[in-house]
């Protein structure tokens, strides 16, 4: 069990819990916990200063998927530009945007090549299976 050590808000010797030993830092009086608690909080806060406007700025640009839609939906439209627009200005919402579409335009344009060929690929495996069919049924055996 730790010794007695002073509380890191009134200054008061206390003895510390014997679970919580060495990490209690403030006598168990609740405005002590509370300032202490306050404290820490505030610590957290200037170590990660951006968290809760990070936070902010991602329920604002995303929407979401649009409900009932199938894959033919406009991807971008998950975000909202005018938002996005607001927090990196003009130029960089734009070139961004502009960018989202070029992605989503090749995108769909690989997914339809990609269909083609599997489609000429499938038609060549049938057909030389219709040979094969043919084939064992002209020689007896
Ligand atoms: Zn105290």
């Amino acid at each position: 069990m730790a010794g007695k050590r002073p509380c890191c808000v009134c200054r008061k010797w206390f003895s510390p819990q014997a679970r919580s030993g060495k990490q209690q830092r403030c006598c168990g009086r609740p405005q002590c916990r509370r300032e202490r608690h306050r404290r820490a909080c505030a610590a957290w806060r200037k170590r990660h200063p951006d968290y809760d406007r990070e936070l902010r700025l991602r329920q604002r640009v995303v929407r979401g998927p649009p409900v009932g839609e199938a894959l033919n939906r406009d991807p971008l439209a998950e975000l909202s530009w005018e938002a996005a627009r607001d927090a990196v200005g003009l130029e960089v919402a734009v070139i961004v945007e502009e960018t989202g579409k070029v992605l989503v335009s090749w995108a769909r344009d690989a997914v339809r090549a990609q269909g083609a060929e599997i489609t000429k690929k499938l038609a060549k495996v049938v057909a030389s299976a219709a040979r094969d069919a043919i084939a064992v049924g002209a020689c007896p055996p």
